[in-house]
């Protein structure tokens, strides 16, 4: 097991304040990061050689591993709130009990429950000309499965897709964000305390490290993280044939419609957006409300937020933006809407020196090319924006990227249909945020530019094992009797399955 590498800073190309204005610093770097690619390279040729010399784990082994996991993250999950409450800067410990560390045990336990049906073969049915003879689909691990994960749930997002690899039987290699250095860190002496390297290995380090880490031959590239690396991603991977399970982002969009209380929206909304600062793939990126209804939503959402939230500034509940540069980034985001003419509403605009907090804040009349409105927000920042009628709000979503998720307020099931029916997203929740992406037995995954491929339970299972299509004839299977030189039989066997 390794934990390898260099973890760089927040700036972008894994290169870091010191770097730039240390020329020694920076060849100093180029060597971690060298010497984190011949750890990744070794490491891979060691997982690939397990797979062949020892074959597919057992049901048994199996059960073992996400026991042990189970226990690993169970007995050390204050350590682990503490460390990614550092990385943050601030994050309380329940935020990452309800975001992290149950998803996770959540995951094993299902994964326990159900893994001896999962691995069962499928019986299939056999075409009659066919016959006798049986069918069946055997799933088998795909081998060595790459796992590059973001920061803003540094726990879930690479725990959780761990738990379907090795449920699947196959060897996991995990590329951590570089941005939650000491969560990194410590994930990596966790699971090394409890698997060998050639079953589960960490390789630590900044973008460029993970650049390399897509270029190795994997039998599959879970990737979890932006549209844009996403796309790096599938271009590395497709020079290896490697298959690739991107899990993206985008704007999700929330309607909510006429019928459906104002503000209970309101308040459920806040919950799901303000959850981890709003840095959550799935958080409510931006709201369609009726037209007339705008300042009315917009005041119920800022009451929900001061409810939750009395004050920003010194709040242990509220998340902090996981860097500067992030926090850069949103404080720049309200600034480019305001001067474009937006109104901003803030209910609480204290902040102390060195949080990193930007307070819940609510655009109104943003323009679609204001930044807010192009890029995904993740952050406690919510466009507010009118529409006619339901059709128009459609049209609204259909405008852009399919988002990773959608959220839909009402009671009336013709109008949660004309959203659902007209509309595509990775998952949605009704009357509700984010508790799609909590259920075990649904699939979780983007589509179009929010990603590719599903996981979570059995969808991550069959996601992570190659379903092997088996054909065994019976003793009575007469199917020689096609065969050349074609005469008579042949002949009456055609007709007798095409007609004359
Ligand atoms: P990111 O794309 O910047 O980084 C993700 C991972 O990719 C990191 O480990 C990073 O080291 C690595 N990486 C960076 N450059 C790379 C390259 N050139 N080639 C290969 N790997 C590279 O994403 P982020 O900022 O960490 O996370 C935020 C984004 O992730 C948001 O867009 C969010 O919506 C998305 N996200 C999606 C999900 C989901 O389940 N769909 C979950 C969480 C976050």
């Amino acid at each position: 097991m390794a934990a390898t590498g260099s973890a760089s800073s927040e700036l972008p190309h894994g290169s870091t304040t010191t770097e730039r204005n240390n020329p020694m610093s920076a060849m100093m770097s180029l060597h971690h990061t060298a010497e984190a690619q011949d750890e990744a390279c070794r490491i891979f040729a060691l997982q690939r050689a397990a797979v062949q010399q020892q074959g597919a784990p057992t049901y048994q082994e199996r059960m073992a591993a996400l026991e042990a996991l189970f226990g690993s993250v169970k007995q050390h999950r204050h350590e682990l709130a503490a460390s990614i409450c550092a990385d943050f800067g601030n994050r309380s410990s329940a935020e990452t009990d309800f975001g992290e560390i149950m998803p996770v045990l959540n995951s094993i336990k299902h994964a326990r429950k159900h893994l001896k049906g999962w691995m069962k073969p499928v019986r299939r049915s056999v075409g009659m000309a066919f016959r006798p003879a049986s069918a069946r689909i055997v799933y088998q691990p795909l081998g060595v499965v790459g796992v590059l994960a973001p920061w803003n749930y540094p726990l879930t997002l690479t725990l959780v897709p761990l738990v379907e690899a090795l449920a699947a039987g196959n060897r996991v290699m995990i590329k951590p964000s570089e941005l939650t250095p000491s969560t990194s860190k410590l994930l990596a002496a966790l699971l090394s305390k409890i698997f060998p390297e050639d079953r589960v290995a960490v390789i630590l380090g900044g973008s460029d490290v993970a650049g390399r880490f897509s270029t190795l031959p994997f039998d599959h590239l879970f990737f979890t993280g932006s549209t844009s690396v996403g796309r790096s991603v599938m271009t590395a991977a497709s020079a290896n044939l490697t298959p690739v399970t991107l899990e993206l982002g985008g704007k999700s969009p929330v309607v909510v419609c006429r019928d459906y209380p104002l503000k209970k929206a309101a308040r459920l909304i806040a919950i799901g957006k303000l959850f981890n600062g709003g840095q959550s793939c799935v958080a409510p990126d931006y709201v369609l409300a009726p037209e007339d209804q705008v300042d009315a939503f917009a005041k119920a959402f800022l009451e929900a937020a001061a409810e939750m939230y009395p004050r920003v500034a010194g709040n242990a509940d509220y998340t902090s933006v996981i860097s500067d540069r992030h926090h850069r980034r949103l404080v720049d985001m309200i600034e480019d809407a305001r001067s474009a003419g937006a109104r901003v509403l803030q209910h609480d605009d204290t902040r102390a020196a060195g949080e990193r907090k930007v307070p819940p804040t609510v655009l109104l009349g943003v323009p679609t090319n204001a930044m807010a409105m192009r890029e995904e927000i993740f952050g406690p920042i919510l466009p507010v924006i009118g529409y006619r009628d339901i059709q128009q709000a459609i049209e609204l979503i259909n405008a852009r990227p399919k988002p990773l998720a959608l959220y839909c307020f009402s009671n009336d099931h013709r109008a949660i249909d004309a959203v659902l029916d007209n509309t595509r997203s990775g998952g949605v929740t009704v009357n509700g945020t984010l508790l799609h992406a909590t259920q075990e037995d649904l699939p979780f995954g983007g589509v179009g530019e929010s990603g590719t491929g599903a996981y979570h339970g059995r969808d991550g299972f069959i996601r992570l094992s190659h379903a092997r299509g088996v054909m065994t004839l019976s003793p009575f299977n007469k199917s020689d009797l096609v065969a050349a030189p074609y005469g008579k039989l042949s002949r009456f066997v055609a007709r007798l399955f095409l007609g004359n």
